[in-house]
């Protein structure tokens, strides 16, 4: 069954009743070449499991089945699970949890489902209104994954690949590059989706971190200097660090200096090694 194809996906929907709910960011992908290219460049391959995130008809899930012994896929809409038993029938290695990725316990799921395998990966057409926070809890909850491939939308994907110290750059930048290794892979256009979205897409990988890259002394402190910083992205971080932190601005100048850090600094200004000495020299307070 050819799950890229509108006519068939549109026979499946009659046939079971279904339609897109725009809130869950519904965007199924048409364009036949890009699910196997997440598949391959995410990792897949023999003795390795993979999760996915949102399986809509299940186009990129029956990709990962082909190369992964095993596929984990947390779904939400229910809506999908009479359509999904006749596209995957064919695969006794995928498995699909109706739930909200958000509320499910992903350790547990990973301790019950994926014990035994080399290695596990996410592979995801996220959707899109909360492609933050899953990848945020991906990296946060320190999970036994080697690798995160998904596609998000093309601004988020250049948010999260943006160089720290560079204009692009985000607190959820500062945080990306803190557990792992982010890497631009493909663009994909607008026209790869059904229905459509409104603005073009991108797949990103990020390979996550077997020892951690940095170790600052207070890791909570690092990410409340770092979330503060870049409250307001294009103004000196001085002013809305001080008062999270509480601190005299006066002091926070000197501190900044003693990091060599300039005290009208932005937070775009600062390099992973300077939000660490920040963070290491403000606990010694
Ligand atoms: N993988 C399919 C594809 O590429 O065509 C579908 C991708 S679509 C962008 C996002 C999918 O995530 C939808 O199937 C949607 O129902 C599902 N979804 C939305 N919110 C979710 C949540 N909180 N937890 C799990 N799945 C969710």
């Amino acid at each position: 069954m050819e799950l890229t194809n509108i006519g068939t996906i549109k026979e499946l929907f009659a046939k079971h009743g279904f339609s897109f709910t725009k809130s869950l960011g519904q965007n199924f992908l048409i364009n036949p070449t890009v699910c196997p290219k997440i598949a391959e460049m995410g990792g897949c391959k023999k003795g390795a499991a993979a999760i996915e995130i949102g399986t809509g008809v299940g186009v990129l899930t029956k990709e990962l089945a082909l190369r992964c012994d095993k596929v984990i896929a947390v779904e939400i809409d229910e809506g999908l699970k009479p359509i999904l038993s006749e596209t995957l029938a064919d695969f006794d290695n995928v498995e699909i949890v109706f739930a909200d990725v958000m509320k499910t316990d992903l350790h547990a799921l990973i301790a019950e489902k994926l014990q035994g395998y080399d290695e596990i990966l996410v592979c995801a057409n996220l959707p899109y209104y909360i492609t933050s926070p899953v990848i945020m809890r991906l990296l946060e909850e320190k999970l036994p994954i080697s690798a995160v491939t998904v596609m998000v939308q093309k601004e988020a994907a250049d948010r999260l690949c943006a160089k720290v110290g560079a204009r692009d750059c985000g607190a959820i930048t500062v945080a990306v590059n803190y557990y792992s290794t982010p890497k631009m892979l493909f663009r994909v256009n607008r026209g790869s989706f059904m229905p459509a979205p409104n603005v073009d897409s991108a797949v990103i990988r990020l390979d996550i971190s077997r020892t951690p890259k940095y170790t600052p002394k207070d890791e909570k402190l690092f990410f409340e200097i770092v979330h503060a910083a870049f409250a307001q992205r294009r103004k000196q971080l001085i002013n809305p660090v001080a008062s999270a932190l509480k601190i005299e601005k006066a002091v926070l100048a000197e501190i900044l200096t003693e990091c060599k850090i300039k005290a009208t600094a932005r937070p775009e200004e600062l390099k992973m090694e300077d939000f660490v000495a920040l963070s290491d020299r403000l606990s010694e307070k």
